[in-house]
């Protein structure tokens, strides 16, 4: 059937919405795909849905093809499966949650392990039933903290959602390996660069996990890669071990006076011009002490210290990726720098001076200076190292203070900033950090799941085993934002043919019997010959808008039916190349079908 522009449910928008930053926002509102409803909620209007619904079934077939099944489940789930896990908790606020009217507790699922986990402990009970793979394509709510991008970050959202179930390792290294085929099919399909990078397993649990990341400057995760071929996600990235320094001979610490300098710049300065040595201190030579927040799943503000080297920035998204696990925190914690409150309910640390504390040796500054706050340092403070720090007294810094002599910590975690030119864990050379949209995620999750809802099948022995499981996500409306934010120019969006809401759209561009039929025409013949067609019949639109909201929709081809028709020709314009051909009127159809089968 041809999309009639003149009925068709759309209005183009001359300006951009207010609260859009990114061209892929500005556009799926402009071009009328999407409106928002909400923050972070969004309805889909008729273009919209032709690019989600192509999307989906382009995921849905390359599901298909490595043998997963489609099942839907509610959206709206009953608590108890989430307490099992202990993820009722751990989501913290990142769930909405809501009450029936009699008081039961439920939630809008973030995502569905529990329930695929307790479907399949239901329907199947022997080793002969696995592996089965089951997916599905279905909204999920987050209440994300900074919904950001349009359908980039979404409260309410698609996903692709797909789970493997085997008896043994074997079978979920194989279930893993076809879904992480599966995937880089599918963004080639979507004509999405991809990097995939290992990661975090992070809440999920689980061991191997890899990110699909598709590369662009306007995405939030960062990532490196190594010219040996190594790529990680920073969270992931470790740093190799270095080796510990001798102190035998290292002189012992003292404190000294640096008059205002709670800042590294400061410091440094303050350190040469009042103690200077051979060759001038530098930020290298200065651990940075940084209060933070852990904010844990139920609310509760944590502080803790992490030491870094003063030449480099603390990274508040890897630390919270592990500092959680070390202060016995389950579930996801978020990470925020101190602020003067938290601070003040802890009058041993004093703002710009903060120090270790000492463990070992409590006389260098003759008081008790070790906090009662958790304190960790970043791998690159190894045991031997001395530095220049805070002795926890305003305008004072502690000079020489030697790890593992002077003072210790609670644990070690990667805490700085991954910088180009840092080692790559597996010394595959320096490391080159590049930023991403996360596109798709693929975990081993192992037993945990299983586990927790007991999962178990007889195995071939009779014996009750606990199955191992993997869990597969895309992130489907994330992919309509990130196909329009990589594929679109100053004039709108410049969908690839296999996601564009119609092949191709013919413009009526004038006046006359004659130009309508042969739009009609050409039209009706493209339809007949399989291709998806819009026809711009609008009446009362000048020629020049009708082209201007043809680029800004971005269908691959137009078809400008105008005054050429009295010679025979009508224009074909390939709106990625923006080249145009006068094509005769006998042949158009062919040229296009030909154009849309590249
Ligand atoms: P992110 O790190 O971006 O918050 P995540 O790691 O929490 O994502 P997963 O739980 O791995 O996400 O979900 C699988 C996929 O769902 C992601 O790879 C992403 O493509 C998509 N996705 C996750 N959160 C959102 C969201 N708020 N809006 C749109 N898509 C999302
Ligand atoms: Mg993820």
């Amino acid at each position: 059937m041809v999309t009639r522009l003149s009925t068709f449910f759309l209005r183009t928008l001359r300006d951009d919405p207010a609260e859009a930053e990114l061209a892929s926002h500005k556009l799926l509102v402009r071009a009328g795909y999407i409106r928002r409803a909400a923050p972070g909620i969004y309805s889909w209007l008729p273009l919209g849905l032709k690019v989600l619904n192509k999307v989906e079934n382009i995921v849905r077939e390359e599901m298909d093809a490595i043998g997963a099944q489609e099942v839907h489940f509610p959206a709206l789930l009953p608590k108890e499966p989430y307490e099992a896990t202990g993820r009722w908790e751990e989501y913290g606020d990142n769930i909405f949650r809501l009450q029936d009217r009699r008081k039961a507790d439920y939630l809008l699922a973030p995502t569905h392990e529990e329930m695929f986990t307790l479907l399949v402990k239901d329907m199947y009970s022997s080793y002969k039933d696995l592996p089965v793979y089951l997916y599905q394509i279905q909204t999920k709510y987050r209440d994300e903290a900074r919904p950001r991008a349009g359908l980039l970050r979404g409260r309410e959202f698609i996903m692709k959602d797909s789970y493997s179930f085997n008896l043994d390792e074997e079978g979920l290294d194989e279930a893993y390996a076809a879904h992480r085929a599966a995937y880089l099919k599918i963004f080639e399909r979507l004509s999405l660069e991809i990097r995939p990078v290992f990661a975090m397993a992070g809440a999920m649990g689980g061991s191997k996990s890899e990110e699909f990341l598709h590369p662009t400057e306007v995405g939030e995760d960062t990532f490196v890669v190594s010219p040996g071929g190594y790529a990680a996600n920073v969270e992931a990235v470790t740093t190799p071990p270095l080796d510990p320094i001798d102190y035998t001979n290292a002189p012992a610490a003292h404190v000294e006076l640096t008059p205002n300098s709670e800042t590294i710049e400061t410091l440094v300065d303050a350190a040469n011009e009042n103690h200077p040595k051979d060759t001038p201190w530098t930020s290298a030579d200065t651990l940075k002490c940084v209060a933070l927040v852990v904010v844990t799943p139920n609310g509760d503000r944590e502080l803790a210290v992490v030491g870094v080297p003063g030449n480099r920035q603390a990274d508040l998204k890897r630390i919270e990726a592990t500092i959680g696990e070390l202060m016995g925190i389950a579930g996801e914690s978020q990470v925020e720098v101190a602020t003067d409150e938290d601070l003040e309910r802890h009058p041993e640390l004093v703002k710009g001076y903060i120090g270790p504390g000492l463990s070992k040796d409590e006389a260098v500054l003759g008081r008790e200076a070790r906090s009662g706050v958790p304190f960790f340092v970043d791998p690159r403070v190894v045991e031997g190292s001395s530095w220049i720090t805070g002795a926890n007294l305003r305008d004072h810094h502690v000079f020489g203070l030697v790890a593992g002599r002077d003072f210790g910590w609670d644990g070690v975690l990667e805490a700085v900033v991954v910088e180009d030119g840092d080692p790559a864990p597996d010394g595959s050379g320096p490391l080159k950090t590049t930023r991403g949209i996360e596109m798709g995620h693929i975990f081993q999750l192992g037993r945990r799941y299983a586990e927790a809802l007991d999962l178990k099948v007889l195995d071939p022995n009779g014996k009750a085993q606990v199955v191992t499981m993997g869990s597969y996500g895309v992130g489907v409306t994330r992919a309509v934002a990130a196909i329009a934010e990589a594929h679109h120019d100053d004039k709108g969006l410049v969908w690839p043919r296999a996601v564009a809401p119609a092949d191709v759209v013919v413009i009526i561009a004038g006046k006359g019997d004659e130009l309508t039929e042969t739009a009609e025409d050409i039209a009706g013949k493209l339809d007949e010959a399989g291709l998806d067609v819009m026809l711009d019949d609008r009446a009362k639109v000048s020629a020049g808008v009708k082209f201007r909201d043809a680029e800004l929709i971005g269908i691959p081809t137009t078809v400008v039916v105008g005054r050429g028709v009295a010679d025979g020709v009508v224009e074909v314009k390939d709106r990625a190349t923006g080249e145009a051909e006068n094509i005769a009127l006998d042949t158009v159809v062919e040229r296009v079908a030909q154009l849309a089968s590249r």
